[in-house]
């Protein structure tokens, strides 16, 4: 209670403070009261500085001005928002983007201390003047390539001894010079350790942290040499585990077991925070020499709910504000018991939590010495002044740089400074009142938001943050692998049979190693699978439709249980790298629960009713399907077309692809574990050409449910389209295809997301998934730099053994598919100019094919037309948007397609005239999600409704409509009466 009396005491005393100074009502604040007010404006300010940096075109400018706002008044002034209401006249244009590009740089210039080294001095040294330290941070986010990590790790080397060199002319203040009983460095610095490593990812933390501190490392000698001091800056929640390595491994590094000038941010807002910082503790007690701990609220609030809300992940921040000033003032109040183990920064522009800080530190009997105080330049400068006042130590977090990786800083802030709680908390607009109430802890301890419902929920893929899904796939890859060389029979009729010929399923990684041998069927045994499949079928089809759909559920179940292991098995046989493996499984999973809800409520379809009349429609089983997936979604795909074809109530073939056939045979066997009766999955792996064109021309053949290439696919269709001797009935088939898929990237597009969504988009699966992109249309102002950028990022994906997560690029399939693609990339070599083909690092195993990129690429090329399926990108340069649109058009594949741009009437036309099944606006064009993306193409690309949509299951069933005339003699029974 004293302590809480003196919290108060302390901070009515800073709100006295701020109120006597008085402050200066700044355009901004105007703008910000707004942004509050009218949460559209807020939106369309926000996405209109962040495309800013891209429009050095004038009218360019004018038009997106217009596109952005409308109606809404737009945050101008006056004489710029006239000119942009002369839309008839472009020359006015001229008159009024510079004075746009001067509003927004006049706000870029209130958030960063400059745009180059010269104009940091001039703010650090008035900040200095002022009786405030400064940390400095050099505005870049995250390197998209090796190349550009260098560049910031330099940017970094460079500037320590220069800046250094600058701080030594200052002459000495009391305050800001000591701390902690010790001269304190003058130089601070904050260092953003993604922007060391292009290929961090937390499934590669122990890959991540060793490639982090090459970089690191020498900035940090750099800084003991120069006295300077790096904190180290923590950003989204995926990093966080990667930062806390980093820096405990630095401390327990004889190099720097006494240098106290590192520190770590720890961000309150996170439900870890206080077992790392008992963890920090733990470590520098071993050490016996402190560091320094930044504690924040967390600046990426906004951007980790919505992230762990898209992928079903449990938050990893505090959903509650009020939990995060409590955790704030929790982690504080540790953090200061610590001292001297532990220095502590506290970076807050909260009265409440500066006021708190003043005494807590009291109550310890700290000095105002032994901690100080951290605010961002620009931000609750009202604050400031009353603190240095009361010779409280406050250092300023000054970023500073180009002002293109600058937006993303200022976007952070503009969203920031506009919630409406924090501008009150930090009293940033002098008619809020200030709360200085005690934060306390919401009653439900860890929220999540992973809410039960009833409704399908897309299975959630591996954050890989937790160290225990890191060890399940170590643990499930050796699992496997003991079981290599196994042999796997046909399963017809629930039992196992063996065959004469067999498939050699070979690790594409190590093609010396055998996977498993799985028997090879005869067209004897497909007969005789035909037979059980017939049997089943009289039993299976008369189950209720909950039945069945309660055996997929069952299936699902079993299937989520082994996840890791079935994920690993891809890794093995199908080169699939860690996550895309995991995602694959879970794909499966989904479709499984999907289809089996959509059955349920196909079941309850109503057709219009009329008195005396029951209109009823019913769906039946068409008999027995055909299932023949690919090799690229050996499991998902596989476990799509099945769960479809059963649940309808048809039995089911399978014919696997012979390249994957063992993870096929271990989803049979988990098939026949949930309990589906014999004789209605039947596995019979084999020739695709022999046995899978024996049983697509089979009389007793009704449904057909194919996933592959176009020349099979259009096969089938025709081998379907024959009538045979004795057939009764019009064979289905759904037949889904190839595709040449295109991105278009737009002048104004964020060009960090259209290259590493590009790049993931090509390269993802080494460019094996249907999905892929294969073309990439520029236009031609972005074309140069998105090049070079594409090109550099390309270079920098790690290839190799995708049992090691680091490697985000495997072997291609086969022998037979690094031939072919070798082949189409020597016949391109004749027609197009090579931008990237990087051969130095040689696999003595493995089908490795290095990532390939065409420029000049003709339009109707073999390279711009064909499908390539490996990894092979075409660019295409475009003059306009409509030229762009259509490059992208002209192709006889309609399957998935692209578009990065800000530019509100491009994104609107690409929606309606870009011919392709999927379309995905400003993020990649793979991965798509059963129920929320249902996928299938349509020209050559696909025959059938969309694969995970409302409509696929209707392809495996028949329909008749039951008509009863209800009246007897002039009565008839009321409507929803149950004869
Ligand atoms: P593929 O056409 O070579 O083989 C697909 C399946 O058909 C395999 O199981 C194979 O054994 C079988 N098969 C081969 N010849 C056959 C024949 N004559 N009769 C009956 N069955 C036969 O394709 P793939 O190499 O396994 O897969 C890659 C292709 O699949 C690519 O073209 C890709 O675009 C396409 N694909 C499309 C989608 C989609 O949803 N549109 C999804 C994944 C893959």
């Amino acid at each position: 209670m004293k302590l809480e009396k003196r919290i108060q005491e302390l901070g009515s005393e800073l709100i006295t403070n701020i109120r006597e100074r008085g402050d200066e009502q700044h355009w901004l604040d105007a703008l910000v009261n707004r942004a509050i007010a009218d949460p559209q404006f807020r939106i369309q300010t926000l996405r209109f500085i962040d495309v800013l940096p891209n429009l050095t075109d004038d009218v360019e400018l004018s038009r997106h001005l217009q596109e952005y706002f409308g109606d809404l008044e737009s945050p101008l002034p006056e004489l710029a928002k006239w000119g942009l209401k002369q839309s008839d006249k472009p020359w006015l244009a001229h008159i009024a983007a510079p004075l746009v590009r001067y509003t927004v740089r006049g706000l870029a210039r209130r958030f960063m201390g400059g745009n180059n080294f010269q104009r940091a001095c001039i703010t650090v040294d008035s900040l200095r003047f002022a009786g405030m330290a400064s940390s400095l941070d050099i505005l870049g986010e995250a390197s998209v390539s090796e190349h550009e990590a260098d560049e910031y790790q330099n940017a970094y080397l460079e500037m320590i001894p220069a800046m250094s060199a600058h701080m030594q002319t200052w002459k000495e203040a009391e305050i800001t010079d000591s701390l902690h009983g010790r001269f304190a460095p003058r130089l601070n610095i904050s260092l953003k350790l993604s922007s060391l490593y292009s290929q961090i990812d937390a499934a590669d933390t122990k890959g991540s942290v060793r490639e982090i501190k090459q970089r690191l490392l020498p900035i940090l000698e750099c800084a003991q040499e120069h006295h300077a001091f790096v904190m180290l800056d923590m950003e989204q929640y995926d990093y966080k585990n990667i930062t806390l390595t980093c820096f405990l491994e630095v401390l327990e590094d004889s190099k720097f077991s006494y240098w106290t000038d590192i520190g770590i941010a720890i961000q309150a807002y996170l439900h870890d925070a206080m077992d790392d910082l008992s963890m920090i503790v733990a470590s520098l007690k071993r050490r016996a020499t402190p560091a320094t701990v930044r504690l924040v609220r967390g600046a990426y609030w906004d951007y980790e709910t919505i992230i762990a809300e898209q992928n079903n992940w449990p938050s990893p921040v505090l959903l509650n504000k009020g939990d995060t000033d409590a955790n704030y003032e929790r982690c504080l109040d540790y953090l200061l018991s610590q001292h001297p183990v532990i220095e502590t920064v506290v970076a807050t522009h909260n009265t409440r939590s500066l006021a708190a800080a003043m005494a807590i530190a009291e109550s310890y009997h700290l000095s105002k010495q032994d901690y100080e105080f951290q605010m961002l330049y620009g931000m609750a400068d009202s604050l400031k002044k009353p603190l240095v006042q009361r010779q409280q130590r406050l250092r300023v977090y000054v970023p500073y740089g180009e002002t293109l990786p600058g937006m993303a800083y200022l976007v952070r802030r503009l969203l920031e400074n506009s919630s409406s709680q924090s501008v009150m908390d930090m009293g940033l607009t002098l008619d809020q009142p200030v709360n200085l109430n005690r934060p306390e802890f919401s009653t439900d301890k860890k929220i999540t938001q992973t809410a039960i419902t009833n409704h399908f929920c897309n299975t959630a893929l591996y954050r890989f943050t937790e160290t225990a899904e890191h060890d399940a796939f170590v643990n499930a890859l050796s699992l496997c692998r003991q079981q290599f060389g196994k042999s796997y029979p046909l399963i017809i009729d629930g039992k196992s049979v063996q065959t004469k010929q067999t498939i050699t399923s070979i690790n594409p990684a190590m093609p010396e190693e055998t996977v498993g041998i799985v028997a090879s069927a005869s067209q004897q045994q497909a007969d005789t699978v035909l037979l059980a499949a017939k049997k089943a079928h009289v039993y299976w089809c008369r189950l209720r439709v909950t039945e069945r759909a309660n055996f997929l559920r069952s299936i699902a179940s079993l299937l989520q249980d082994r996840r890791v292991e079935f994920a690993a098995w891809q890794i093995l046989e199908a080169g699939k790298n860690w996550r895309e493996a995991d995602a694959d499984v879970c794909e499966a999973i989904d479709f499984l629960n999907y289809y089996a809800d959509q059955a349920e409520r196909l079941e309850q379809s109503n057709v219009n009713q009329s008195p005396g009349e029951s209109n009823t429609l019913h769906y039946r089983s068409r008999g027995i399907g055909l299932v023949i997936p690919p090799w690229n979604f050996p499991l998902a795909i596989l476990t799509g077309m099945l769960a479809a074809t059963i649940v309808c109530g048809n039995t089911a073939i399978v014919k696997p692809s012979s390249q994957t056939p063992v993870i096929a045979a271990k989803f049979v066997e988990l098939i026949h574990q949930a309990g589906v009766p014999e004789g209605v999955v039947n596995l019979l792996t084999g020739s695709g050409a022999d046995i899978g064109e024996y049983l697509a021309n089979h009389v007793d053949i009704q449904v057909i449910a194919f996933t592959g290439s176009m020349v099979v696919g259009t096969r089938l269709i025709n081998i379907a389209a024959q009538f045979q001797p004795g057939q009764i009935h019009l064979k289905r088939i759904i037949a889904e295809m190839g595709g040449k898929n295109a991105i278009i990237v737009d002048t104004d597009a964020d060009m960090d997301e259209a290259v590493t969504g590009t790049v993931s988009s090509a390269f993802g699966f080494q460019g094996q998934k249907c999905s892929a992109a294969s073309r990439v249309i520029v236009l031609d102002h972005a074309y140069d730099s998105f090049l070079e950028r594409l090109v550099e990022t390309t270079r920098s994906r790690r290839m190799g053994s995708p049992e090691d997560p680091g490697n985000v690029m495997g072997p291609v399939i086969s022998a037979q598919a690094q031939t072919n693609i070798l082949s189409a990339i020597d016949d391109g070599r004749q027609h197009a100019r090579l931008a990237l083909y990087d051969t130095t690092n040689h696999f003595e195993h493995g089908y490795y094919i290095p990532p390939v990129i065409f420029t000049e690429v003709a339009a109707e090329s073999a390279l711009a037309q064909q499908e390539i399926f490996g990894p092979v990108l075409s660019v295409l340069r475009a003059g306009d948007f409509d030229q762009a649109l259509q490059l992208a058009n002209y192709s006889q594949y309609a399957l998935t397609g692209g578009v990065y741009s800000r530019d509100p009437d491009h994104l609107k036309r690409a929606k309606s005239e870009f011919n392709v099944g999927n379309l995905y606006l400003n993020r990649k064009i793979t991965g798509a999600l059963v129920s929320r993306q249902p996928f299938g193409g349509y020209k050559l690309s696909g025959t059938g409704y969309k694969a995970g949509g409302e409509n696929y299951l209707l392809q495996f069933m028949d329909s008749s409509t039951v008509t009863e005339n209800t009246m007897r003699r002039g009565f008839a029974p009321p409507e929803g009466h149950k004869a």
